[in-house]
């Protein structure tokens, strides 16, 4: 096995001791392969800016900098464990994109849930498993929240403000650009014909392939909504 830099972390250190060297770096190649991955990191001034404006690093052990420095520095164990820990709390707000140096930590972290996610790893199985009915929702309807939905009882980790929606439902409902999305009712109901076009986009842009390496039942149940709206409408696969 090859062995990490030692100048900066030794495996035991950065954890995962279990997974090999050579799959850490293979993952972090794939990260770095990603045709965005440039345009998103120029190196890292240290300066912290990126940290004081992200809300994520408030509330969590999180730093967009420690994120941004790993990948600089290529440390393959860090970028690693970040991948099994530390990209979930990022809230992809984009608040870091303010970086002296232009990077965008939040765009980095956005390819590197991509690949934890494609490569099936636990962190993203986790970090998923309680979105299912979302996505469910989104892939099979292209829509998912509507203001009536926002009760406080059913959202009781969102805070307080779940009930200034609830108890203010008109004034939001005038704040929403389309009628469509007022209600459930009128937000899911949704055409043949656009419902068609999104699943065709979801078949061919391999989303739900993705979805295939972290939930295999949400996928199939997907997959056969989705074949049988394609079949009554003739579209063969
Ligand atoms: S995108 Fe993520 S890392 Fe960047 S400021 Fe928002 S929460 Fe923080
Ligand atoms: S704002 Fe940019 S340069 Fe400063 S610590 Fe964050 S990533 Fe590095």
């Amino acid at each position: 096995m090859t062995e990490a830099p030692s100048y900066y972390k030794s495996p035991t250190v950065a954890g995962y001791p279990d997974v090999s060297y050579e799959e850490k770096a293979r993952l972090f190649d794939e990260v770095k392969s990603d045709i965005r991955f440039s345009d998103y990191l120029y190196g890292c001034y240290e300066c912290g800016i990126c940290v004081a404006a992200c809300p994520s690093a408030r509330f969590y052990d999180f730093s967009p900098r420690r994120v941004a420095q790993a990948a600089a520095r290529e440390d393959v164990e860090l970028v690693y464990q970040q991948m099994q820990e530390d990209i979930w709390e990022c809230s992809q707000c984009f608040s870091c994109l303010r970086c002296p140096r232009g990077n965008n930590p939040g765009g980095i972290i956005t390819i590197m849930r991509e690949v934890a996610i494609n490569n099936g790893l636990a962190s993203a199985k986790e970090a998923l498993e309680g979105y299912s009915r979302i996505i469910y929702k989104i892939m099979s309807t292209g829509t998912q929240v509507s203001p009536d939905m926002l009760q406080p009882d059913a959202f009781p980790d969102w805070g307080p403000e779940t009930g200034d929606v609830s108890n203010n439902l008109d004034l939001w409902r005038r704040a929403l650009p389309s009628e469509t999305l007022h209600t459930t009712s009128t937000g899911w109901d949704v055409s043949d014909k656009t419902l068609v076009e999104l699943y065709l986009i979801w078949l061919h842009t391999g989303a739900l392939d993705m979805i295939a390496d972290v939930d295999t039942s949400l996928h199939s149940i997907l997959q056969d909504v989705m074949e049988e709206r394609l079949e009554e409408e003739g579209i063969e696969l």
